[in-house]
C-alpha cells in the first residue's frame, strides 16, 4: 500500500486519493488554432518513469496536490500543491517535501 504526502493534511492512503491527470498539460492561448485545442483536450502522452500528474484528496480536504510519481514502480519523488514546480528525480532542484508537525 503506498502512502502520499498531503501539502494539507500530511502522509495519507492512497485510497483516500484519486487520480485526476497529466500536470504538465499546458492550456493553449485563446487565439490558438483549433488542432492545438484538441491536443490539450484529448491527447495525452503515456509516460514510462517519472511523470508529474495531478492527485485530488478526496477522502480528506479534497485539494488538488502536484504529485511526482513513477508510472512502473509507483514510487512518489515528491507532492506539493497545484502552484508548486516540482522537479523530477535526476534534476538539480530539490523538490519541496512538505511534512506536517506532529500533533
Ligand atoms: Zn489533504
Amino acid at each position: 500500500m503506498h502512502r502520499i504526502d498531503c501539502p494539507w493534511c500530511g502522509t495519507r492512503d492512497e485510497a483516500e486519493f484519486q487520480y485526476q491527470g497529466d500536470a504538465t498539460v499546458v492550456r493553449p492561448d485563446p487565439d490558438a488554432s483549433e488542432e492545438a485545442f484538441f491536443r490539450y483536450v484529448y491527447l495525452r502522452e503515456n509516460p514510462k518513469g517519472w511523470h508529474t500528474e495531478w492527485w485530488h484528496h478526496v477522502g480528506g480536504c479534497r485539494q488538488w496536490v502536484k504529485v511526482v510519481r513513477n508510472t512502473l514502480t509507483h514510487e512518489i519523488f515528491a507532492t506539493g500543491r497545484a502552484q508548486e514546480d516540482l522537479p523530477l528525480p535526476g534534476t538539480r532542484a530539490k523538490p519541496r517535501r512538505r511534512t506536517r508537525p506532529k500533533q
